[in-house]
């Protein structure tokens, strides 16, 4: 097999994550262009906002609603879109391969991949679904919307995605009988007040809370640490916590003691400084993994990576030390969190919505 040549660029953005969009916007906002040959690559032409996956799942959304094509975005700023996913990444001499061979060797990098969700040890028994990537969890939601719906199905998570999903799919497939299994006390960072109205919300909904951890999968059976063994499933949606992508963890790039690659508050990696990391991919001081703190990384991005083009100084990502969290209950409510403070109403749907579908207008270019 001949390998595909080398291309050179001046700069590789990995992944269309919420942070890259957030910088690609800004950088149009301010009529910055980044160098000639500079590419964008990610695995589909589109990214997925992840805070209306479960509206759209619970059928309360279009699938357009909640993408954001990105070739006009790119189009706008002369990066060249490349469908293609990161397989390997040579940090030290910052050389990228792509799943289908194609090879990139970048003078400066920036990853923000994502994350997946944990592995789970199984024998293929059992379908099993992880939330991510989006779009093969929402092709699989739509054989079961479309009549193949499982009769007893199974989530595997403890964490705002995994309790929004329950519900979102109990909403969109009334004859499922859907479980819960989490290895923490739900939503275990949000107040205690919220937790328990998340739960006794579950149990209106006919949704089982089992505390407890999966651990694999034998036979159609689900293993949990106790020793339990749930029999009588028909599919698992894996929404258990963020995982590093492998290619990250083979890069070179130091990297936590869980796999994230470890960065300054400049989001610049520890190990190599003309790799930068963002979002769930990385381990940014004093931030944890979700899409609002994502998000809120794109503008310190955007102008660290136009710094170092422009040979400028850095500045320091400030998170926030609280995090908004909105959760849609998929029955016209959502539950609210900041802090310490919780509560619930048709009010904090409407914000929810509100702050989602102008992300959404933010950042789609006609
Ligand atoms: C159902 C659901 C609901 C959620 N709701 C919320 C919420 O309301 N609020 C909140 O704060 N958080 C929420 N989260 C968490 C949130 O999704 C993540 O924290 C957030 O998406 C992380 O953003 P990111 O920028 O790191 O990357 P992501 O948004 O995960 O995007 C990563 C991008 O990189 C691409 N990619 C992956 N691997 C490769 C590769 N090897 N090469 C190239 N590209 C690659 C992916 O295709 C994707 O386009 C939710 C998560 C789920 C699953």
């Amino acid at each position: 097999m001949t390998q595909a040549p080398l291309q050179s660029t001046p700069l590789a953005l990995i992944g269309a994550g919420h942070t890259h969009l957030v910088g690609l916007r800004r950088w149009r906002d301010r009529g910055f262009r980044p160098p000639a040959g500079s590419v964008l690559i990610n695995p589909d032409p589109e990214a997925w906002y992840s805070g209306m996956m479960p509206g759209l799942l619970a059928g309360r959304y279009q699938p357009e609603d909640c993408a954001i094509a990105l070739e006009p975005l790119c189009a706008n700023l002369g990066i060249e879109l490349v469908i293609g996913q990161l397989a390997e990444l040579n940090a030290d001499q910052r050389l990228l391969r792509l799943d289908d061979g194609r090879q990139y060797q970048a003078e400066l990098l920036s990853l923000n991949i994502g994350s997946s969700p944990a592995c789970l040890l199984q024998d293929g028994s059992l379908p099993v679904i992880p939330v991510k990537p989006f779009a093969t969890l929402y092709r699989q939601w739509r054989l079961w919307r479309d009549g193949h719906a499982p009769v007893n199905l199974a989530l595997a998570g403890a964490g705002p995605a995994a309790f929004e999903l329950a519900l979102a799919l109990q909403a969109s497939l009334p004859n499922s009988r859907i479980s819960l299994i989490g290895s923490t006390p739900l939503l275990a960072r949000h107040p205690s007040t919220l937790q328990r109205r998340a739960l006794r919300l579950l149990h209106e909904r006919g949704i089982d809370y089992q505390l407890d951890q999966l651990t694999g999968i034998r036979q159609g059976r689900l293993l949990l640490a106790s020793g339990i063994e749930l029999e009588g499933f028909d599919a698992l949606v894996l929404a258990t916590g963020a995982q590093p992508h492998a290619c990250q963890q083979t890069s070179g790039l130091r990297c936590d003691p869980l796999g994230f690659i470890a960065v300054d508050s400049c989001l610049r990696s520890l190990s190599h400084s003309a790799i930068l990391a963002s979002g769930d991919c990385a381990k940014v001081p004093d931030s944890h993994h979700c899409g609002v703190h994502a998000v809120r990384q794109g503008q310190t991005l955007a102008d660290n990576l136009q710094a170092l083009l422009c040979q400028q100084p850095l500045q320091r990502y400030q998170p926030q030390s609280r995090t908004l969290a909105l959760l849609d209950t998929s029955d016209g409510r959502a539950l609210l969190s900041y802090g310490p403070l919780a509560a619930a109403g048709r009010w904090a749907r409407w914000w929810k919505t509100w702050l989602d579908t102008r992300f959404i207008s933010h950042h789609r270019i006609q």
